[in-house]
Formats: C-alpha cells, structure tokens, sequence
C-alpha cells in the first residue's frame, strides 16, 4: 500500500480493558500499519469520559508517530437500562467538546436483549435527535432490530445523519439508510467467508462506504480469534477491495476521504 492513501479505522473501543496493558504500544503499531486516523466509539457515559481524556492525552499529531484520534460520546444499547435518566443530558454536555466527532455508539439490540426494547428504542430516538440538534453524525448498531431500526430512521429529521457500523444485513435498516444518504461500516465480519456480506459491499454508494475494526472485538481474518486492534483495519479494507475487485490502495484512499467527510475531519 503506497504511503499517501492511509488508513482509517471509523471504529474502535481503545478503552477497553483489552488494551490497558499496552494501549499506548498498540497506537505505534497501528500508525506502523498505514493506520492515519481513528474514532475511539464510547458504549456509556462514563466510558465516554474515558475516550475523551485518552484522545486528548495521545490523539494529537504526533509526527506520525501515533494515528490521529478523536472520539464519540453515547449509551449502547447494552447499557440503556443501566444508564439512568440523566445520561443523555451528560452526553449532551460532552458532545461540545472539540474531540468529539459523532454521537454513538447507540441503537437497537434485540438479539442480547440486554436491555428492555422500548428502553433502547427511547434513548435511540434520543441520540438521533440529539445528533440532529448537534449537528452531528450518529453511529449505530443494529442487531435483529431491522424493522425498529428502519422505522427510527425514517421518523428522524431528513438531515440526521448517521452510520449503520458493522453491518452484516438487515434489508429494510439498508434501504431506510441509503435513502437518508447515511453511510455504511464494514468489519472484520467482511474477511469471512459472507456472501451476504459481499452482495451488500456492492450496493453500498463508494463515497459512503467505511471500513473499521470494532477492536477489541471482530479479529478479520487472517487473526481471527485473537484480540483485535485498529493496525488490523488493513485486513478489513483487503477483504473489502477483494470482494469489489478493487487494489487495497484504492479502497484505502476512498474510505479514508470517507471517514473524514463523515465525522467532519476534512482540515486533518
Ligand atoms: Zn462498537
């Protein structure tokens, strides 16, 4: 991969615990992949703290040194019940600051179920007119909430703008996210064998298409199974150039400009 195309991993958890013991060796390995850029995604307020203060400790140019890295403040759905019913005013007040580029991670989980659903569907609801408010873009999961997802989309303002991360299907969320000119994520989930997953990297518009790790989770494939890390973003944009019949340097350069149109990162 040639120098000037770079990498951007749109989504990372460089909080997590996975990481405590060598983040800061895990953010050279990243910039020594190609990796320029980065969003740390938060999963609850207090986590959204946490990437906050890592971005300002270690997310400014560092002569390459480190990529350059921002974060997003928001309640995943996991956590909704857990969240209290002042977490939206928090991320509202996190939101300002100048590190923070999307709202997020946020959405509907009816697989896990770990929250009630008309709980997730509220504070959802919440983050996409909050993001609207803001004017900034909202970062969503959605899993086997297709229908709920589609609908929540299509009730929010048409200028909420937003990210359907780690996609992996769900006809209906698609077609309610391309009609809204959202923009669509893919994983570690695209380097294994999926034809689904290759059938939908196709319909997605190039200049809305991202790539990401979801780190720590999702190792692509060749690392399947090991701890995941943003260095590993340049396996997620082979599988996708793959899929497209596409050179690694294209698919790099294209979801680079991508990422950085999206999350408002055009001067970086
Ligand atoms: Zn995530």
């Amino acid at each position: 991969m040639s120098e000037a195309a770079g990498l951007f991993d749109s989504h990372c958890h460089l909080t997590d615990a996975a990481f405590r013991e060598d983040r800061e060796a895990v953010l050279v390995h990243a910039a020594r992949a190609g990796v320029k850029g980065l969003v740390t995604i938060a999963s609850d307020v207090v986590d959204a703290g946490a990437a906050l203060a890592l971005v300002r400790a270690w997310g400014g140019d560092s002569g390459g040194e480190r990529p350059r890295m921002w974060c997003s403040v928001g309640v995943h759905p996991h956590e909704a019940a857990a969240a209290g019913p002042d977490a939206l005013a928090r991320v509202h007040a996190l939101a300002g600051e100048a590190e923070v580029v999307a709202l997020g991670e946020t959405g509907l989980d009816y697989h896990y179920d770990y929250s009630p659903r008309d709980v997730q569907r509220r504070l959802f609801e919440a983050h996409l007119a909050l993001g609207t408010e803001l004017s900034l873009p909202v970062v969503v999961h959605a899993r086997d909430a297709d229908e709920d997802v589609a609908a929540a989309l299509r009730a929010a303002p048409p200028e909420t703008r937003g990210v359907l991360h780690c996609f992996t299907g769900g006809e209906r969320a698609f077609t309610a996210a391309m009609e809204r000119g959202w923009y669509v994520s893919f994983s570690g989930i695209a380097s294994f064998r999926s034809f689904q997953v290759a059938e939908l990297l196709r319909e997605v518009p190039p200049e809305r298409l991202l790539v990401e790790t979801d780190s720590p989770y999702l190792a692509p494939v060749p690392l399947r199974g090991k701890r995941n890390e943003p260095a590993f973003v340049r396996h997620v944009a082979e599988a996708v150039a793959a899929h497209l019949g596409e050179e690694l340097d294209t698919v790099a350069a294209r979801t680079t400009a991508n990422a950085k149109r999206f999350y408002g990162l055009d001067h970086m």
